[in-house]
């Protein structure tokens, strides 16, 4: 292919408004561009030569790796015979309704129908709609508020992004918007109170919550939402007892529980379903990344019976629902998402994320977890994190300005392994493909400690 590096790089910084960039910085040149140009397996290469372990696979959505000539076949096949048509007014093709059952064929019991997005954000504005339409059926219409956690993440719509529980996502554009609410993060090691175990922190969090509840009214609380495990806000994993004490209130309540498996889905965990890792009895679920592993955007909402014969009673009164996206259940995506779900299958990829995540996470806290300024080696499955502090037995938090996670990340870069510095504190995330072998989690855990040594000694 023709050398275009230099041209591409000018059009990149004068043409190209990047998503969570800093827009002066990158416009001035002054943060690298890297334009990736193949991937194979768990690496990716770039137009300069340089290939690096993606050990965060993309953001956490190529779970099935780079590459898969089944999924392009199944791809170019769907563009060949049908590249579109559309879903609305009950038409369908033979691959939407196929991967609708094959979606409710995995998820939790008691799952019924799936409603198709594109990516996780419009999934989640799905949800919201879904919760005020069943309570309008209800005739409880005052019952419309979500409650979401401080660090969760559930996209940067306009009420996602009020959803999402990340200073960055509010402040520069006036989030969140009314209707939203946020409660503790099951953040064990940031508890309040350290002499709190694991089950008294839950029974803090179900306590806030309540407290929460009561005081906006039950009557105005229609749902909670929360992720499994929190991703994007640090990679954290509920702490014992969270999930059971969280949804004893919101049972007590009748709000209804949102699962956000946008990263959790389809195997992450070493289950097909965080709800199932979790004994998490959800009304909808999110889902998106895995369900084509990123070879082609589509996600969804998976709506419960439960919640299902609620909406059906109200179409009679309501007409049809008054909501749609032109690309909803695209063909060609839904094309990707069978391939992609038939591969997770064939190769036992929910099977290896727990068996090779467990493997990962023990060698990854052996070998970092003695340093000083190490505070935790945490995660679930295939996921992991590291969060450093300035000092171990006070937990003391380095300042922010000094960019540690950044800069470990970076060093982690130089040495050819992608892991992600999260967005709040100083955390080392990794959550690579779900085909990892043994030997590419020792490659991942080598290098961060010669990484983690190269900044902090
Ligand atoms: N929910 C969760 C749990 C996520 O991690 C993300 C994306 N990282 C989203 C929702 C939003 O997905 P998207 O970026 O596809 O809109």
């Amino acid at each position: 292919m023709l050398d275009r590096s230099n041209e591409l790089n000018a059009w990149d910084r004068n043409h190209f408004f990047h998503p969570s960039t800093h827009m002066g910085m990158h416009a001035r040149g002054e943060t690298p561009t890297r334009v990736i140009s193949s991937g194979e397996g768990v690496y990716i290469t770039d137009t300069n030569g340089r290939t690096s372990l993606d050990a965060f696979a993309g953001l956490y959505c190529v779970n099935v790796g780079y590459g898969r000539q089944k999924i392009a076949d199944a791809i170019a096949n769907q563009a060949k015979n049908l590249a579109y048509y559309h879903a609305y007014v009950g038409h369908g093709t033979q691959a939407s309704i196929t991967l609708s059952k094959m979606i409710i064929d995995r998820a939790p019991e008691g799952m019924s129908r799936v409603y198709f997005g594109l990516s996780g954000s419009d999934a989640n504005e799905t949800n919201i709609k879904l919760i005020w339409y069943y309570n309008n059926i209800l005739g409880r219409p005052e019952k419309k508020k979500i409650i979401s956690r401080w660090r969760g993440y559930h996209g940067s719509g306009v009420m996602t992004g009020s959803l999402t529980g990340l200073e960055l996502f509010h402040k520069a554009f006036d989030l969140p918007r009314a209707q939203v609410l946020h409660t503790e993060a099951p953040y064990y090691f940031r508890r309040p109170d350290r002499s709190m175990d694991e089950e008294q922190f839950s029974q803090y969090c179900a306590d806030k919550l309540e407290k929460m509840i009561l005081a906006e009214g039950p009557d105005t609380v229609a749902a909670f939402i929360g992720e499994p495990i929190l991703g994007t806000g640090g990679i954290v994993p509920p702490p014992k007892g969270y999930w059971e004490k969280i949804q004893a209130v919101l049972y007590k309540y009748d709000v209804m529980l949102v699962a956000d498996e946008v990263v959790t889905g389809f195997g992450r965990l070493g289950t097909m379903f965080g709800s199932d890792h979790y004994g998490m009895k959800p009304g909808l679920i999110t889902i998106a990344k895995g369900l084509t592993s990123a070879y082609a955007p589509l996600s969804g909402t998976i709506v419960s019976d439960k919640v299902w014969q609620v909406l059906i009673q109200g179409s009679d009164q309501m007409g049809a629902i008054g909501h749609g996206w032109t690309y909803a259940a695209h063909p060609i995506c839904a094309a990707a998402g069978i391939a992609n779900l038939e591969l997770v299958d064939e190769l036992d990829l929910v099977k290896n994320a727990g068996k090779t995540g467990a493997y990962f996470r023990s060698e990854l806290a052996k070998a970092v977890g003695y340093h000083k300024h190490v505070g935790e080696v945490r995660g679930d499955g295939l996921m992991a994190a590291i969060e450093f502090v300035e000092d171990k037995d006070d937990r003391k938090f380095f300042d922010v300005s000094r960019k540690i996670g950044p800069q470990i990340a970076a060093a982690l870069l130089e040495r050819g392994v992608i892991g992600r510095a999260m967005p709040q504190g100083d955390i080392l995330g990794f959550a690579p493909p779900l085909c990892l072998t043994k030997d590419e989690a020792d490659i991942i855990v080598t290098n961060a400690v010669h990484a983690i040594r190269s900044v902090l000694g």
